[in-house]
């Protein structure tokens, strides 16, 4: 019985939306039928994931006698959510000594800075003190948006005495600047070059070496852009081969309608996703619920 596995859908073109209403719109006004599988592959799941969600969908829809709309929506909002959810999901913030460090990777542009800014203002306005170590030494630029991010949190800024500085040696800074203010958190900014998979290797691994000098590591957060698609998966590959990653965040869901790069990255990188960044602003994140994230992909 394929019936089940048929959900309507709009037109193949994605307007550029908000999460919610963009995924939604995948299940929303009858324009054309599709197969569920289809929507999947281009809502960024992966073929073979696809492929297995639908089949499951199919399997339980079966077994319960489910084939209304609202009742396939539901079945497919819990299959999601059961399969998004880790129980390691939540940004270490409870055990070891203070200050907890926190290492953020990725490619240049992914949104790293961003996120530092949204996360540092959330734990500012939580009562956390946080140092903002700026250990991207090769972009002036990078350094004062950094900068910017810190005033705007209220958050102090460890920066590079000059253009190019050791990497290593700010994030060591950044670590004593937050020893000495006892600071709850201290968050590094690292370069995103990834021209050469080694030299990152070396960066990153001078970097924690000169944090756990002082400090343990608490999370190395590899920030990947959502629009990126499956193109991400190399990239973030690449990344957590060198880096030692705890987690990820997915930025820019707010302008996409792939949300399922999400699933794909977690499943195949066997890493939760822990927050998520939906927007410019400094409020625009979240931490990842894969409850929530279920129900806006089929509500
Ligand atoms: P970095 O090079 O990795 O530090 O990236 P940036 O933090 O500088 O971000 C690159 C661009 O992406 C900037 O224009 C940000 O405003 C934008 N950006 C970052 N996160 C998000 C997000 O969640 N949504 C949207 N729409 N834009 C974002």
């Amino acid at each position: 019985n394929a019936e089940p596995l048929v959900v309507e859908v709009e037109s193949v073109e994605l307007p550029k939306r908000t999460l919610g209403e963009g995924i939604r719109s995948l299940f929303g006004a009858p324009v054309d039928r599709e197969d569920l599988e289809d929507i999947l592959i281009r809502a960024d799941f992966g073929v073979e994931a696809s492929v297995e969600i639908s089949e499951e969908l199919k399997r339980e829809a079966n077994r319960q006698g489910a084939s209304s709309d609202a009742e396939l929506r539901l079945l497919l909002k819990d299959l999601l959510a059961k399969k998004l959810t880790r129980s390691d999901s939540a940004l270490n913030l409870a055990s070891g000594s203070l200050p907890y460090v926190i290492l953020v990777v990725g490619v240049n542009g992914a949104g790293k800075t961003t996120t530092i800014g949204k996360l540092s203002k959330w734990l500012r306005d939580g009562d956390w003190s946080v140092v903002l170590g700026a250990a991207d030494t090769f972009r002036a630029a990078a350094v004062e948006q950094l900068g910017t991010w810190a005033d705007r949190s209220g958050s102090t800024l460890v920066r590079p005495e000059r253009e190019g500085q050791d990497p290593a040696s700010v994030a060591y800074q950044t670590v004593e600047v937050a020893l000495s203010q006892n600071a709850d958190i201290a968050i590094i900014d690292t370069a995103g070059r990834l021209q050469n998979k080694k030299d990152l290797m070396d960066e990153l691994g001078k970097i924690r070496r000169a944090v756990e000098k002082q400090a343990q590591i608490a999370e190395v957060l590899l920030v990947i852009d959502s629009t990126m698609g499956q193109n991400a998966m190399a990239q973030a590959k690449a990344f957590t081969e060198v880096a030692e990653v705890t987690g990820i965040v997915m930025t820019k869901l707010d302008g996409t309608a792939k949300g399922g790069i999400l699933y794909s990255l977690q499943s195949a990188l066997d890493l939760p996703v822990k927050l998520v960044g939906v927007g410019e602003g400094i409020n625009d994140f979240a931490f990842f619920s894969p409850e929530e994230f279920a129900k806006g992909l089929v509500a």
